[in-house]
């Protein structure tokens, strides 16, 4: 599965930093050693079976991984999973708010900018701030960037939010 596994976020309990967990890792083959369910071409191992087991999605035309939100038409990666609290020492079933749910994100001039972690963070700051910017990648968080904060224009705003931000946490 090439996604990130986890997402920072606001514990939806105690407000403190927390990571969002997908809770199920879909492989190609069946691993060695490890209990694996096999559905849509997908060998699925759970990986909080304690907490959030296994549920394929209903309906014969379901067994596809969807990205970006539930449609009801497969299984949606990063929107049910198991947020894992330290400050709360919880550890529960959550249904991840996007991007509200995120930790990192900032609202700069009307425009919300979001990061799924402090290193992709760090990396769009190292980007926004670059005055020679190399050409942007279709994938990865830099080539999701609305281009609005790209503009000479933000540069300033996005840069100076982005390591208040950084510098505190
Ligand atoms: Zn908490």
């Amino acid at each position: 599965m090439n996604v990130s596994a986890q997402v920072t976020v606001k514990c939806p309990r105690c407000d403190a930093c927390a990571q969002f967990h997908e809770p199920f890792a879909f492989l190609r083959a069946a691993p060695a050693g490890q209990t694996a369910i096999a559905w849509g071409g997908w060998f699925v191992v759970e990986r909080y079976p304690d907490v959030l087991p296994w549920q394929a999605p209903k309906g014969r035309s379901g067994q596809y991984l969807v990205y970006g939100g539930d449609d009801g038409r497969g299984y949606a990666v990063l929107h049910r999973g198991v947020v894992d609290c330290r400050a709360c020492m919880a550890r529960f079933v959550h249904e991840l708010a996007w991007p509200d749910d995120l930790w990192w994100q900032w609202s700069i001039r009307g425009h919300l900018l979001w990061a799924c972690d402090r290193a992709q963070a760090l990396q769009i700051l190292d980007y926004v701030r670059a005055t020679d910017r190399p050409a942007r990648s279709v994938h990865g968080p830099i080539g999701s960037l609305p281009s609005v904060f790209l503009s000479a224009k933000m540069r300033g705003a996005v840069v100076k939010a982005m390591e208040k931000t950084l510098a505190a946490g």
